[in-house]
Order: C-alpha cells, then structure tokens, then sequence
C-alpha cells in the first residue's frame, strides 16, 4: 500500500514541499512542490492543513516519576535534596503503579508527537522485578518504539551514596537481570521496535564496578550505555571529594568513554572535557525543562556539537519537568539555549536536538528524519487553535505560539493518534486509575 502525504503545509524536510509516499512502513519517495509521486499510489493523505515533522524522540525520562508530580515534600528543591526527599516515597512502587505510570509517559509522549521514547528505569523495589517486562508489554500495546533501560543502583547510603538500602540491588542481581532482558528483548537493526540499554544511574548511587561490567556486558551483547552525568555542582563535588577526579574522568576509569554511550543533562563540563567526549564519540541528551525546574544549570549544547558530540533532547523524569509533552520542550530548549548562547539559536535548533540528535543518542539512522528510506514515524500539528492564529513561518510557530498537542502521529506507517487523541486509548479511564495509584505516593 502507497500513502501519499499530499502537500503539506509545511514539512521539516528538503525538497519534499509536495510531501513524500509511504510504503511498507517506510518513506518510499520525497515529491517536490508541484510534482507527482513517481509510481502510481493506493491512498492520499490531504495534508494541507499540518506542518509535519519527522516523529520526535526523546532520549532520556523515568516515566515511573509520574506517581509524584509536583510532591508537596519535594517541590522547590535542588537536585540532591529533592531526590532524598522522593527515594522513601519511590520505595513504595508496585508492578500494576508502574505499568499505569508507563502508560501515563507513554500516551502523553505520543500526544506530543513522540514516536520513539526512550526510558532510564532504575527503580526495582521488592516485588518490581519485572518492571522492564511491563514497561515492554505497554509499549508494545500502544504501538510507539521504546528503547527501555535496565537501568541500576548498589551503591546506598551505608556505603557512601546518596540513596537509602531500600532501593538499591545488589550487583550480581542486576547483572543478571541485565542479560536476561537483553536476551529476551533487544532487537538489532534498522526498524527495531524494541532494544534495551544498559544504564547505571549516577556517580553517586552506583559504585566503580557496577559501572565497569555494565559497559563489558552492554559491549558483549551490542547494546548502548547510558547515565547520568554534570548534572549539577554537587555532583561534580561529590566526584571529587568521593572518587577523586572529576566525572568525565570517572567516565573515563569505568570504560566509559566511547561511542555507543550517551549522557543524560551534561551540564557542568569545562572544555577539556567536551573535547574529550567529542573526540570519543559520545552524545549528551538535553533535559532544559528539568535542568530548570531543578535549578541545574544550562547545558553547552552548541560547544558540544562544534566538538563533534551528537546533542538530543529528554523531558527526563516526571518529578523534575512535571509533565511528558516533548514539543514543549522542544520550546524549552530554545529558550533556554538563547539564554546561553544568542537569538542566532533557531527553532531549527531545536527540531534538530528532538529528532535525529536523539536518534543518535539511541544510535539509530533509520529515525528522526523524512528522507527516502527512514521508518515511517511522523508527527502532524496544525495550526488551528487560538494561540496559532496570525502566525507566519509554520515551523518557526510550533516552537514560538507553543505546540502542545499533536493532531496526527504515525509510528512505522500506522497512525497512532488521529484527531489528537491517542487510537483505542480510554483517556479519562487512564487518568482516574493513574491518579489512584498516585495517591499511595502522597502522605
Ligand atoms: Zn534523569
């Protein structure tokens, strides 16, 4: 079957101003303003009304932290005190708490115009041993790609971390689980639905071995790596204080500098260091929302990519954003960034670091791009509502006026969200189970 999107409104693509054809889940064929497609098609998608952008991907998020919005005992706090304050409450986590909290990121992930969405699961309380199995089944019934990761902490407070004895697992246990969901999940190549990364969570809830054999055993089975890291000024102190070098360095002794890694926040690097990761191939996804809500600091995006380093874009965890709408963070990261940098930091910029910038953090070439032979994930805005209305440039509106809701989102050539709700989701049903479970996280 050939589906033609048929003269876009805009479309964030070279030479495709009479859209492109889609075929077998893929985009067959870029049309130029005016042309025709070159074979014959089955169905025509009117597409005058939508600015269309390849289906966003967000690189970095812990969707179970939708339990704990805007948590009274957490809220207005920087990052270490805010994470000792939410662990005792994510201690609390259950499997069905969990599944709905997937659902919950996922679904409004969607709604945003996420195709792909990454998550850094660390969090396995007694009884959440399955949590990657939950997260894989829901994102399998809703159709979007999901690269989970069997993320990890053994390092508690009685040995010198941050985080209490309760969340914490003991290594051999993770790395056995670790291989387990590889085994079981990762798929490789182009088009994978769903891959798993293997990813420690901090400098400061896991220790110097967990780090060094998560990186053999990901680079025994073909899988990425993925951590926190530079996130804020008390981490990098922490690393000299505790570990006696600085994080990059840390990154460095655990094998970790090198090409199928990528960091979440990257903030606090000198430029040494953004030399080194470049050099070393790495990517650094881009938390703005988060990075401002905690009080973080700005993130070196346009040093980074001048040093070769890939940059993407997370809305990270449900607790430091509080919400999982990708396109507003796209706004974010425009924002923010000409703060750092000047108004010569574009809404481009920004598309860039949502699409295949984080595809590259995933080490994927086959998304985040409307070019012939990439998959067929797309996400279609129109420009309807008030807050659009007298806008000039469509692209340049999705970021200024505020995009907030996808109209159309498609994932390997199937729409998953028409009219802009989600296909065979029970919006007011997810919202009611999800804020009963919530409430267990509140005192
Ligand atoms: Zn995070």
């Amino acid at each position: 079957m050939r589906l033609w999107i048929r003269n876009p409104l805009a479309c964030l693509a070279d030479d495709a101003g009479g859209g492109f054809v889609i075929e077998d889940g893929k985009i067959a064929e870029l049309v130029a303003s005016g042309a025709q497609p070159a074979k014959p098609v089955d169905e025509t998608f009117d597409a005058h009304r939508h600015v269309v952008l390849p289906g966003l991907v967000n690189a970095h998020h812990h969707m179970y932290q939708t339990l704990t919005r805007a948590h009274p005992q957490a809220i207005n706090k920087e990052l270490f005190p805010w994470l000792k304050t939410l662990y005792g409450y994510w201690s609390r986590l259950t499997p069905d708490a969990h599944r709905l909290a997937t659902r919950l990121a996922l679904t409004e992930l969607l709604m945003s115009g996420c195709t792909t969405a990454f998550d850094h699961h660390y969090l396995f309380p007694q009884g959440c041993e399955e949590a990657i199995d939950i997260q894989v089944d829901e994102a399998q019934k809703l159709g979007l790609r999901m690269v989970v990761s069997r993320g990890s902490m053994d390092l508690s407070e009685r040995d010198g971390g941050l985080p209490p004895d309760s969340v914490v697992q003991d290594r051999d246990a993770i790395l056995a689980d670790s291989e387990r969901v590889i085994g079981r999940y990762h798929e490789k190549g182009e088009g994978a639905m769903i891959q798993i990364a293997l990813a420690p969570c901090t400098p400061f809830t896991v220790t110097r071995e967990l780090m060094a054999e998560t990186a053999a055993l990901a680079r025994r089975h073909g899988c990425r790596l993925h951590t926190h890291i530079a996130e804020t000024r008390d981490e990098t102190q922490y690393c000299e204080e505790r570990l006696h070098c600085r994080p990059v360095d840390y990154l460095e002794q655990t094998g970790w500098l090198g090409p199928d890694v990528w960091l979440a926040h990257g903030i606090h690097f000198n430029d040494d260091e953004i030399g080194r990761l470049g050099r070393h191939g790495l990517a650094v996804c881009h938390c703005p929302t988060s990075n401002m809500v905690l009080a973080s600091g700005h993130c070196r995006t346009r040093d980074l990519e001048g040093a070769g380093v890939a940059v993407g874009l997370g809305v990270d965890g449900s607790a430091s954003n509080d919400n999982s709408n990708l396109i507003e963070s796209v706004r974010h990261a425009l924002m923010i960034n000409r703060l750092t940098y000047d108004a010569t930091i574009t809404h481009r910029d920004a598309f860039r670091w949502a699409t295949e910038g984080s595809a590259r953090c995933l080490g994927r070439d086959d998304i985040g791009r409307i070019a012939a032979g990439c998959q067929a994930d797309l996400a279609l805005f129109t420009l309807d509502e008030l807050r659009f209305s007298g806008a000039g440039d469509p692209l340049a509106a999705l970021v200024l006026c505020g995009a907030h809701r996808a109209d159309r989102v498609m994932v390997r050539g199937r729409w998953l969200v028409t009219d802009g709700m989600p296909v065979g989701i029970d919006i007011e049903r997810l919202r009611h189970e999800h804020g009963a479970a919530a409430r267990r996280f509140f005192d």
